[in-house]
Formats: C-alpha cells, sequence, structure tokens
C-alpha cells in the first residue's frame, strides 16, 4: 500500500486511492478526522484513464486536483453504485464538470435510457441548486445501466463500449468492468462493479446489507477477487439494537463483510461506507476486531491507496 499521485505512471497497475470512506453524511468533528468524513469516492488509475467510483463529498478535492495538477485536459469516468445523496453530492462542485474542455462519462443504475440522467437531474432542481445540470461547462455524457454490463474502453478520452453480454471475448489483459445490480438496498437497489485488468482485479460493493452468511450471488461476483471493497457500515451490537436495529436500512455489519470476503476468498478487504457516528478510536478498533476474523482486512481511511500489481 503505496503510491504517487495520479499523476504516476500506471504501469500496468490498478491504482486505487480512497477521497471519501464516509457513509450517510459528511463528518467534519476531530475525532474523526485521521478516518475523514468526506463521503464515498474511489480513484482509480488504470491502463491511462481515470476512473472515478461513486461522486460523494470525497470528489470535490479530487476534482480539483486533476483540473490543478493534469496538463491535458482532463477525462474522467465516474460509475455511480446509485444516486442516494451520500453518493452523489460531490457531483456539482467536480472541477472537470465546470471546465468547458473537460470531458466526463457517468455511469450509474437507470432501469430505462435516460433514466440516471433524469435522476441527477434532480440535484440540479431549481429550489436546490443555482446551474441547471446542462448549463455546467464541462462536456458530459450519462450512460444508464441495468446491471449485467460489461464496459470497455477504446482509446483515451473515448466514449465507453457498453455491451449487455459479460462473456465478451476481449483481451485477457484488457481494462474492462462488469456491472452487477443487487436488490439489497432501499428502495432501487445499488449497483456492484468488478474491475478486471492484466489479470488482475477488484470489487467495488458499497450500500449493500448481506443476509447471514452473505448473498450468493455477490459472493460469485467477487470470487477470487485481489480486492474487495465492502460495505461496513455496522456494528452487530448496532445492527442487532433492541432500541434501534438497523436491519432494512441498506447495510452491512462488519462481520458480514467478512463472512462475504471470506467465501469469496479475496486476497484483501477494505471496509467501507463507515458509519458517521464512527469516531477514530471505534474505527481503530472494528480494524482489530476485524483482523482477528480475517487478517487481510483493512478500515479505508481518506488519503489511503491500494496498488495491484
Ligand atoms: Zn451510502
Ligand atoms: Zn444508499
Amino acid at each position: 500500500m503505496n503510491g504517487k499521485s495520479h499523476t504516476a505512471k500506471t504501469n500496468r497497475e490498478i491504482r486505487l486511492k480512497f477521497w471519501g470512506v464516509r457513509g450517510s453524511y459528511p463528518t467534519v468533528d476531530r475525532a474523526s478526522s485521521k478516518i475523514g468524513g468526506n463521503t464515498s469516492c474511489v480513484e482509480v488509475q488504470v491502463d491511462e484513464r481515470q476512473l472515478i467510483f461513486d461522486a460523494g463529498t470525497g470528489i470535490i478535492p479530487l476534482g480539483k486536483e486533476l483540473c490543478d495538477s493534469t496538463a491535458a485536459v482532463p477525462t474522467a469516468y465516474i460509475f455511480l453504485s446509485h444516486t442516494h445523496i451520500d453518493h452523489v453530492m460531490g457531483l456539482c462542485f467536480f472541477e472537470p464538470l465546470l471546465t468547458a474542455e473537460a470531458r466526463t462519462f457517468i455511469l450509474g443504475p437507470g432501469t430505462t435510457h435516460g433514466a440516471l440522467t433524469r435522476s441527477l437531474h434532480h440535484l440540479t432542481h431549481s429550489d436546490l441548486f443555482p446551474v441547471s445540470l446542462d448549463e455546467l461547462k464541462g462536456k458530459k455524457e450519462i450512460f444508464s445501466l441495468v446491471g449485467g454490463e460489461t464496459v470497455r474502453f477504446g482509446l483515451p478520452g473515448h466514449r465507453p463500449q457498453i455491451t449487455s453480454a459479460q462473456a465478451g471475448n476481449g483481451g485477457e489483459n484488457e481494462l474492462r468492468i462488469e456491472t452487477y445490480k443487487s436488490s439489497a438496498h432501499p428502495l432501487n437497489g445499488v449497483m456492484l462493479y468488478r474491475i478486471f485488468y492484466e489479470n488482475k482485479s477488484f470489487v467495488y460493493a458499497t450500500d449493500i446489507e448481506e443476509q447471514d452468511g452473505g448473498y450468493p450471488d455477490v459472493i460469485e461476483f467477487a470470487r477470487g477477487a485481489d480486492l474487495l471493497i465492502h460495505d461496513a457500515q455496522y456494528l452487530s451490537e448496532e445492527y442487532f439494537s433492541r432500541v434501534k436495529p438497523r436491519k432494512g436500512w441498506g447495510h452491512s455489519t462488519i462481520e458480514r463483510a467478512i463472512e462475504v470476503a471470506k467465501k469469496a476468498r479475496v486476497k484483501q478487504l477494505a471496509l467501507f461506507h463507515h458509519e458517521p457516528t464512527h469516531d477514530d478510536k471505534t474505527m481503530a478498533m472494528i480494524e482489530a476486531r476485524a483482523k482477528q476474523i480475517f487478517q487481510s482486512s483493512v478500515v479505508a481511511h481518506e488519503g489511503m491507496e491500494i496498488v495491484l500489481r
């Protein structure tokens, strides 16, 4: 786990950086500052492409860095897990969307063509935001996904190619992303992504409420991945609390995330989408507890980098 900024050459690696790891809403208190308070956003540099998973508040500093430090005009591919506010609240402040020459492709769940565009337009309803999505100066294209697609990439900067078949005949080592729609998140489910490149892969699975023992389809989707980024918002004692049970709220316990990681035989697990009331002390306790059950667990924190090579 190390690495340089996004300007570093990718060298056939998958390079991840966590810009936002918090679930539900951003936090600003000092007691949580080591883990960080921004909501979901993971940057991935691979094959000379800039992929971004979710547009929580973590995407705001990432967008600034992209525009400040890239010599060329940035092109970004944003993959949204879903459009709950904590996953899109940074989108209108993502610098490339405000920069005339920059190009942003946004992909995420939408049951029909244009559904994701309509969902995102709610963000900039005139009661909520002064400028409409269409008025933001950066070039953008929005693609709805239903799950089961494979996304491939042509030349850098080009439009992604989306096919419905998962099998595909692309080269073994070619960058591709497979999608899987889970209904285990209220109300409209959530999209999971698996990124493949050069015989390596990782899974982005946030905002999913695993059942006891994990969902077999999710375990299958994550089978053998080098890294699983998984929702782990609650402690078991919170989830099963008699006073305020969290069952049905759409998130997993740490233990269930670990069960999925173990059954899927992933090499590493990053616990993600942290409960905003969990301070750094609680998160340290969670990491220690997680490592006892699955040694290759880590609590994701803002600024953390993981390189798959
Ligand atoms: Zn969330
Ligand atoms: Zn959600």
